[in-house]
């Protein structure tokens, strides 16, 4: 995909390029003041929701159809370049028809392939540009096979953008941001430009400057921020917008990174290997809460916390594993056990806790 061209948002402010607007069109009134300040704040291209898809039917499902008006009085009246999300062939005639500038594939549409290739037969021959985002599910391949369904059909302005990823493991994020799958995706389209979706990774907006200024330490091209003129009315996702000017001010504290400064390539080197971190971290967590499990059923069974049999088998496994990816088999045996103490000692956690009121 060599020929696939960089994103044109025309902002009036450094990189990243931005794009902005409440996840929902909501009313008239409610899109053209969002519009309206965003354009002040230097935002050009606005995003909003028409047509909404959601997990569970009797939510609001967006204005549909309506609100495409609002949208092209946006573009008159601001001259902001307009963007919405399609997910049906019907979507992507309409939008196209009222001369929008750009539209967006939703999460739950790109871990759909059947209707992501109704989608690109619906785009063959046009020229728009097009943002992906990932699949709700962490399967770059998804991802992938959707940009190649685009690109078959001759779209070439086509960017990904980062959402991350659902998870039933407690987290801080709504989505997890798991950084390491965009990276894989930029290693096998290093053409594709990246933006990141913080207010969906996020789903608080405290969560939204940190999580953008990861994306640029990492050399992300853009960002995408759900901005809504009074966020705690927001129809959907209202925990995570924010108003025009807490964006503004957003951007002005996010620190962009030079490109052509050599050092760049240490500080997203870096920056990968704290995301690995806190990757780790969560996962050990997850390992000790299965830890925990374990104890309880152990304790309802009457078994003992250790069986040997099963950590010399654990030890072999990965000291093995470890040796083979080029490490020391030695780290991993020490390491190993550290984990094991841990769990051991969750496990009996477990065990005083059950005992405690029979102690009484
Ligand atoms: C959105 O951008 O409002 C949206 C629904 O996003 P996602 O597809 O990432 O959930
Ligand atoms: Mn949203």
């Amino acid at each position: 995909m060599e020929d696939i061209k960089p994103i044109t948002t025309n902002d009036t402010l450094p990189h990243p390029k931005i794009i902005a607007g409440p996840c929902s069109a909501e009313s008239e009134e409610q899109v053209m003041e969002s519009a309206r300040r965003l354009s002040k704040c230097g935002i050009r291209l606005f995003r909003a929701g028409l047509w909404k898809p959601r997990t569970k039917p009797g939510g609001f499902e967006g204005v549909g159809t309506r609100g495409i008006a609002w949208l092209r009085r946006v573009k008159e009246e601001t001259g902001m370049k307009v963007a919405t999300e399609v997910a049906t062939p019907r979507h992507v005639e309409e939008v196209l028809r009222a001369g929008f500038d750009m539209v967006w594939i939703g999460a739950r549409t790109t871990a759909n392939p059947f209707a992501m290739q109704e989608i690109a037969d619906s785009l063959e021959g046009v020229d728009i540009p097009v943002l992906v985002k990932n699949p709700v599910s962490p399967d770059l391949e998804l991802w992938i096979g959707a940009l190649e369904r685009l690109y078959n059909a001759g779209i070439r302005r086509m960017a990904a953008v980062h959402r991350g990823f659902s998870s039933l493991d407690k987290s801080i994020y709504r989505n997890r941001p798991m950084w390491g799958i965009p990276i894989e995706l930029k290693r096998r389209i290093p053409e594709i430009e990246i933006f990141c979706d913080p207010s969906h990774i996020g789903g608080k907006r405290e969560l939204i400057a940190p999580i953008s200024q990861q994306a640029m330490d990492l050399g992300f091209e853009g960002l995408m921020i759900e901005s809504h003129c009074t966020p705690d009315a927001a129809w959907s996702d209202a925990a995570q917008q924010v108003t025009p000017e807490r964006l503004s001010e957003i951007l002005c504290n996010t620190i962009i990174r030079d490109k052509s400064c050599e050092a760049q390539d240490l500080n997203e080197l870096r920056s990968q290997i704290d995301k690995t971190d806190d990757e780790l971290v969560e996962l050990l967590a997850h390992r000790m809460k299965v830890a925990r499990m374990i104890g309880s059923y152990k304790r309802r069974h009457n078994m003992p916390v250790l069986q040997r049999d099963r950590y010399e088998e654990l030890l072999a496994r990965r000291t093995d594993e470890a040796e083979r990816l080029g490490m020391e088999r030695e780290f991993m045996r020490t390491l190993m056990q550290a984990i094991h103490e841990e769990s051991v000692r969750q496990q009996m956690d477990v065990l005083d806790e059950k005992c405690e009121p029979e102690k009484r």
